[in-house]
């Protein structure tokens, strides 16, 4: 297969060009199709790192995003920080040409303070740790109510992670009962696939 044939709107596939992507990787081939369907389609994917399964699930947040709306209508939760980081620099990089803004919401160390603190977020698209991101839903410095799309990535790291599998859960009960939903999960032991099966219902399961 090839991106074109895959129906990237052409915004995506410049992004895509830019990035020097010549074909999709497995994981992209097998999920983008059901991750950009109409309506959208909920997903489970074991895909280890080095898969290519962020550009997956970028490009599914990409594509979600109406950018003449200013509120944020995709939402990525991952375990830390640095990967917070990482995939918002993804979604810079793969959005270039969509216009799309993102809110990176990880807790914020002493040394550090790079955002100003917002009493309302503007964004098309939040990555963050669920505990910061629940803060931000507590004070109503975002609505769930707009979100799309929820992606969960790492999913088995968060669920290791003390309390991270907990306010997934609560954050996904702040959100529109139909929003799209998609895991990624490198392992899928029982207890993940539990977690995965409570918090994307009706999912397309892939392995790659
Ligand atoms: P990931 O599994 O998402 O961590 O991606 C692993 C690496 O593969 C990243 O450096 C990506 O930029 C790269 N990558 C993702 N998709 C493709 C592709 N279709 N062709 C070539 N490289 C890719």
């Amino acid at each position: 297969a090839t991106f074109e044939e895959l129906g990237l709107p052409v915004e995506l596939l410049q992004g895509v060009y830019s990035m020097k992507f010549s074909k999709p990787s497995k994981v992209q081939a097998v999920s983008l199709p059901m991750i950009l369907a109409a309506p959208p389609r909920n997903l489970i994917a074991q895909a280890h790192n080095g898969s290519g399964k962020t550009a997956c699930f970028v490009l599914g947040m990409l594509s979600r995003v109406d950018t003449t709306k200013d509120v944020p209508q995709a939402l990525c939760l991952v375990p830390t920080r640095e990967l917070a980081r990482q995939i918002r620099d993804v979604i810079m990089n793969l959005g270039k040409y969509t216009g799309c803004r993102v809110y990176l919401a990880v807790k914020q160390g002493e040394e550090e303070r790079s955002q100003p603190r917002v009493t309302s977020i503007r964004d098309h698209i939040i990555v963050g740790t669920p505990g910061r991101v629940m803060d931000l839903l507590r004070h109503r410095v975002f609505s769930g109510k707009t979100i799309r799309i929820l992606v969960l990535d790492e999913a088995d790291e968060m669920i290791d992670t003390q309390g991270m599998g907990d306010q997934t859960l609560r954050i996904k009960k702040l959100l529109s009962p139909d929003v799209q939903t998609l895991l990624f999960s490198a392992t899928y032991p029982d207890h993940v696939r539990d977690f995965a099966l409570k918090v994307v219902p009706n999912a397309n399961q892939i392995t790659v």
